[in-house]
């Protein structure tokens, strides 16, 4: 009874030891990684007249720009600066396992991921007229010649009506969550590549219980943040399609990364007046700054203690 009584209450200290060097660890913020999706040869969704690729980065080079300014404490790195992917990533897998690798290695505390949607339009038809169509029926002496009419018809493409901005979190559920990756002791199968894993190995009951609850915390960060930057591009009245939790491949790299980790689609490349806004200078500095704006106030939070 003794031991049982001595193993509950060596748990229970563990866990509260575990509870206070999380909060002692991630209180702060330090390190945010910033990741433009895409990159050439791979220029993401296509508008009218520009590329995904592009009006992302430079709204990523705009963000970093004002969090430099705005939060000199704190470390902010981009994936990429350039409009091309690094010359050895030759497919969109390949190139989103740099990218949880780079944000991990980069000690990450939090990686803002920003895409443009696309919307594809669809095809409708409506008939222009009527053709005769012969057929036969019935074989030797009883076949027969018969006649039908048959309408015509024209295709045309409908563009989508598709607007607005929605920010992803990676859904954590029973089956999976984001704790299995965290707590994988298989590196191979995190990124597909041998012994070059940052990603933290878990042995003891003690390390796994901090695994757990950092998980629990990378979920409702990552959703605080994408609710604050839903706030913010409704502030400046743009359409909020809202924020989603998801679990598919689009999305995998918030999966990978050890941090919490947002998805924001800053608007739809199909729209011609969305397109033409994340063209803009006016548009990118607002988009900029509406993903500041959001930080800000989840640093404050996260500082002020009011975020476990
Ligand atoms: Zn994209």
């Amino acid at each position: 009874m003794k031991g049982i009584l001595r193993g509950i209450i060596g748990v229970v200290i563990i866990l509260l030891g575990s509870i206070g060097y999380i909060q002692a660890q991630q209180s702060t913020l330090r390190t945010i990684i910033v990741d433009p999706g895409h990159g050439l040869p791979d220029p993401g969704a296509k508008g009218h007249y520009s590329n995904e690729s592009d009006i992302i980065l430079a709204v990523a080079q705009k963000l970093v720009q004002k969090l430099r300014d705005s939060l000199p404490g704190v470390k902010v790195i981009m994936t990429r600066t350039d409009r091309n992917l690094p010359g050895h990533l030759t497919s969109a897998p390949e190139a989103n396992r740099w990218r949880a690798k780079f944000a991990n290695e980069n000690h990450g505390d939090l990686f803002v991921c920003i895409h443009a949607n696309d919307a594809p339009s669809t095809t409708h038809r409506k008939t222009i007229g009527y053709r005769t169509k012969v057929y036969y029926t019935g074989k030797g002496s009883k076949r027969r010649k018969h006649t039908r009419r048959v309408p015509r018809y024209s295709y045309y493409k409908v563009p989508s009506t598709a607007h607005g901005t929605e920010t992803y979190v990676w859904a954590v559920n029973k089956n999976d969550s984001k704790q299995d990756f965290v707590q994988s002791n298989n590196p191979d199968e995190l990124y597909g590549e041998k012994g070059d894993s940052t990603v933290p190995m878990f042995s003891s009951t003690e390390e796994k219980i901090l695994a757990t609850l950092r998980t629990k915390k990378y979920f409702s960060r990552s959703l605080l943040l994408a609710n604050l930057i839903e706030e913010q591009y409704v502030k400046q009245g743009r359409f909020s399609r809202g924020v989603k939790q998801r679990n598919e491949v689009g999305i995998w790299v918030l999966h990978a990364t050890a941090m919490p980790s947002i998805l924001t689609e800053i608007g739809f490349i199909t729209d011609r007046s969305e397109e033409d806004y994340m063209n803009s200078q006016g548009g990118q500095q607002q988009i900029a700054s509406d993903l500041l704006q959001a930080i800000i106030k989840y640093k404050t939070l996260l500082d002020a203690g009011h975020v476990h």
